[in-house]
């Protein structure tokens, strides 16, 4: 594979269910993430969007097809090698998924509770960084309840950040969030893409995030039908 790129999909098919019900999700999905790019994948609910970032995200088996993440094949990896590559990604969801009876710090310290042998000291000043990144230094201490919608999606992207992944991969991570908050989440993805190398893909069905992908991909019924590469 291409050393630029962090990831490469070739031929990957996927089926859900067994028997008469087993159904084929995705079809000969061949995709390339350039390092540092920022990609969206869009297209309707059911379309499969959420597979494909299972399935490269490491959380799903590949069924056929391959997967290469940051120069490893997926396929036949042994499970320390899924979870050392896991280590690598940051994710970030719909539903921000933040522990409520955690400050806003702690929150973020659970991104680097799967990186081994991290002190809490150090777990608690990187936390605090990331925080500071998503802008969120005078909040650092407050729990979820007291945060606004947008401010609970920035903590989820300090918590996929703070860990400083190779692949950043979010499932419409904006639905909740008003223009506003929904730009300067996609704005700081970008400047981690900038400054750090950092990669994006991101699943949306916002229009206002387009204009600031450098690739749309766009799914129906499991099959890529577009790629618009903006470069
Ligand atoms: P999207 O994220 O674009 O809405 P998904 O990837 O969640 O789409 O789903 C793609 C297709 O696979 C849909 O037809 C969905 O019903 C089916 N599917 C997804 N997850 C499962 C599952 N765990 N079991 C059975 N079918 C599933
Ligand atoms: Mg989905």
């Amino acid at each position: 594979m291409d050393h630029d790129n962090i990831l490469e999909t070739n031929g990957l098919n996927h089926w859900f269910g067994a028997g008469e019900v087993r159904k084929q999700a995705l079809f000969d999905i061949n995709l390339t993430l350039k390092r540092g790019s920022f990609t969206v994948l869009m297209g309707p609910s059911g379309s499969g969007k959420t597979t494909v970032l299972t399935l490269v995200g490491c959380l799903r088996a590949v069924q056929e097809g391959s997967v290469t993440l940051l120069d490893r094949q997926l396929n036949g990896a042994t499970e320390a090698e899924l979870v050392a590559l896991r280590r690598r990604l940051g994710f970030i969801f719909q539903a921000h998924n933040l522990h409520e009876s955690l400050t806003a710090t702690q929150n973020v310290m659970m991104g680097l509770q799967v990186h081994r042998g991290v002190s809490d000291a150090k777990a608690q000043t990187a936390a605090r960084h990331a925080l500071d990144l998503v802008g969120l230094s005078d909040r650092v201490s407050y729990l979820p309840a007291n945060l606004s919608g947008g401010q609970k999606q920035r903590v989820a992207v300090a918590r996929a950040l703070v860990g400083n992944p190779a692949l950043v991969l979010a499932d419409e991570p904006t639905a909740a969030l008003d223009k506003d908050s929904a730009a300067e989440v996609v704005d700081l993805l970008k400047r981690m893409g900038a400054e750090r190398g950092t990669t994006t893909l991101l699943v949306t069905h916002d229009n206002r995030i387009l204009d600031r992908a450098d690739c749309i991909l766009t799914l129906e019924d499991g099959r890529i039908v577009r790629v618009d590469d903006r470069h």
